[in-house]
């Protein structure tokens, strides 16, 4: 059934607002149904439109253990709205490090609110900040950042993936030379499951008017100059940096470390 614009014009004359609602709702109903119409058989091209490389994915692998993981990244937000537009109760997978910003919380909550049909869930360390200190010693992002991001989220997420079959992350090839081969689809051997990245041709512009188009949360930080957000001890902003900039400028500032481990590159 196909619901013109001129056919809801008519009813809502005809039957008033109510009856417009529920036409709305039926016409979006056949929108939905019609982008879940999946061919299992279409081969799968970097051409694939996006959302429908989403909806081929969540029908491909329906009866896998799948997550998504996310750090709440303006890319992680996006990937999330596009997945939650299918209405499947996908599970998503954060590892709070215990060094979060505040805003990187409410933004959690704030997407949780949203997706409500989503699964939100934290899977980080049970190692608290002070436990730590007492065991390798205060302010180890410091003294051995490596072995910080090892405890606190290569570790938890190596237990993540070992009951993961398919991973949907939010990577973008254009992120970082360690990103730049990333396919959208590829076996990931470190962690044993399938890898698809249905963002890795985007661009951060096309992302932010994602974002902006379809109202999706995102962290506040984005706008006082953090083009990535990570823990508050290894994040700055940059300046100058705006919605639009990628950079990992920002992140392990002192060093030379550009990546924390959990997607391969140097870090670990
Ligand atoms: S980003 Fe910094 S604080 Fe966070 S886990 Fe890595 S080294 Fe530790």
């Amino acid at each position: 059934m196909r619901i013109c614009g001129s056919f809801l014009f008519w009813a809502k004359k005809k039957h008033g607002a109510a009856a417009r609602r529920e036409l709305e709702r039926e016409s979006n109903n056949v929108e939905l149904q019609n982008r879940m119409t999946v061919n299992l058989a279409e081969p799968v091209t970097e051409e694939m439109p996006t959302d429908r490389f989403i909806a081929w994915t969540l029908e491909r692998f329906s009866d896998q253990r799948m997550v998504i993981t996310t750090s709440f990244g303006m890319e992680g937000c996006a990937l999330i709205d596009m997945c939650a537009s299918h209405g499947k109760p996908i599970t998503v997978v954060y590892l709070d490090t215990g060094f979060f910003f505040q805003q990187t919380l409410e933004l959690k909550d704030r997407m949780a609110e949203r997706y409500p049909h989503l699964r939100f869930v934290n899977r980080g360390t049970s190692l608290t900040p002070q436990q730590q200190a007492e065991k390798y010693g205060d302010e180890l992002w410091k003294t051995n950042s490596d072995l910080c991001c090892k405890l606190r989220k290569v570790d938890p997420m190596y237990e993540v993936m070992a009951e993961t079959d398919v991973w949907i992350t939010g990577l973008r090839r254009s992120q970082s030379v360690a990103r730049a081969n990333l396919q959208m689809i590829e076996w990931e051997w470190r962690y044993q499951a399938l890898k698809i990245s249905p963002l890795a041709k985007w661009e951060r512009p096309e992302i932010v008017e994602y974002i902006k188009k379809h109202s999706v949360p995102y962290n506040v930080l984005h706008e006082q100059g953090y083009p990535t957000v990570g823990c508050t001890h290894c994040t700055r902003p940059v300046p100058g940096s705006t919605l639009g900039d990628y950079s990992r400028a920002g992140r392990w500032s002192d060093s030379e470390k550009t990546e924390c481990g959990l997607h391969g590159g140097e870090g670990i």
